[in-house]
């Protein structure tokens, strides 16, 4: 990744925000990093813009010397990102409470304004980067809290072009989603974490090449004797990012899997039938396939949509517990 263009995009994106706030929403921003907020509207934007610009020319200085990013722009764009949230959240709509102030202008920023804060930041997201560049979401999951990169989970590059870019009032991160897809199943590990599929690119005549993905899972001793048991498997599952229906599996068009070097059949509908607003697509269960060691998946697709796969050992609730 070319932190450059990382950059580059963060600032637009973080520009694309500041477009939506009224000078409400940028005053509070202005106040919670410590600056002045007189000035006229644009004024107050240019405030907030600059020190992402200035910050930006540093980390080009020093780039070569350290990797990692500044604080104090991360501190700004979250706090940008956050302020966007809370205006497009549907609680938010009404006027604000004293305690949506509270937690929103105290008690959560304060964590991240924080320098030493930003190692309790939880980075995981499906591009692999574990860095707190750009903009960034967070897990709804109060007991997951983990942060994942807008431009990796929300939206494509195409669509940030022609569409504002808009983050959901609520969101829940790749694994959060997975673990609440199949309620008969409990998650024990992630032998591989989530991986983005990236979308497929559009062929001259118009369709969508076929494109492949390739990630190798170890699998420990251990894990291979708890698959021995009735009750556990190993499945390969797959979401679609933006789903409307956030909680179920969904696998691309013309998906096709082989395993250790066996072809699966991934989904019984057609290749080019959508998945309908009621339909569900299932894990694919490897337990057969599987051996101890390093395991091979393969999956070819043809879809413009963003994916992340992953793979997982579940335990099947038993009744008493379902
Ligand atoms: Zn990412
Ligand atoms: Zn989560």
């Amino acid at each position: 990744m070319e932190p450059e263009s990382a950059d580059d995009a963060a600032l637009a994106g973080c520009k694309d925000k500041l477009k939506h706030f009224r000078i409400k929403e940028l005053k509070d921003v202005l106040h919670l990093l410590g600056l002045s907020r007189q000035g006229k509207k644009q004024e107050l934007v240019d405030k907030i813009l600059a020190i992402l610009c200035d910050q930006q020319d540093q980390v080009s200085q020093l780039n070569g010397l350290t990797k990692k990013p500044a604080v104090e722009k991360e501190t700004v764009l979250k706090i940008v990102d956050e302020t966007f949230r809370k205006l497009h959240s549907p609680a938010n709509s009404a006027a604000a409470s004293p305690n949506q102030i509270d937690s929103g202008q105290s008690v959560k920023p304060k964590k991240k304004l924080n320098g030493s804060a930003q190692k309790d930041v939880k980075v995981r997201c499906p591009c692999g980067s574990s860095m707190a560049n750009g903009s960034m979401i967070k897990c709804d999951n109060p007991q997951c809290n983990v942060w994942q990169h807008v431009g990796c989970v929300i939206i494509s590059e195409k669509s940030a072009e022609s569409v504002p870019q808009e983050l959901p009032s609520s969101f829940y991160c790749d694994i959060c989603r997975i673990n609440k897809a199949d309620p008969f199943w409990v998650t024990i590990n992630h032998p591989l974490l989530p991986t983005s599929i990236a979308p497929s690119k559009i062929a001259t005549d118009g369709s969508y090449t076929i494109q492949y993905l390739e990630k190798t899972f170890p699998l420990s001793r251990a894990n291979r004797e708890m698959l021995q048991k009735a009750e556990y498997d190993i499945q390969v599952w797959c979401i679609l990012l933006d789903d409307q229906v956030p909680f179920r599996m969904q696998w691309p068009l013309h998906s096709d899997m082989q395993i250790n070097g066996v072809q699966v059949r991934v989904v019984n509908r057609q290749p080019t039938q959508q998945l309908g607003a009621n339909g569900r697509d299932d894990g694919l269960v490897l337990t057969e396939y599987c051996k101890e060691g390093p395991n091979k998946i393969v999956l070819s697709r043809s879809d413009s949509r963003m994916f992340s796969l992953g793979v997982r050992i579940a335990k099947r609730r038993s009744l008493q517990e379902s």
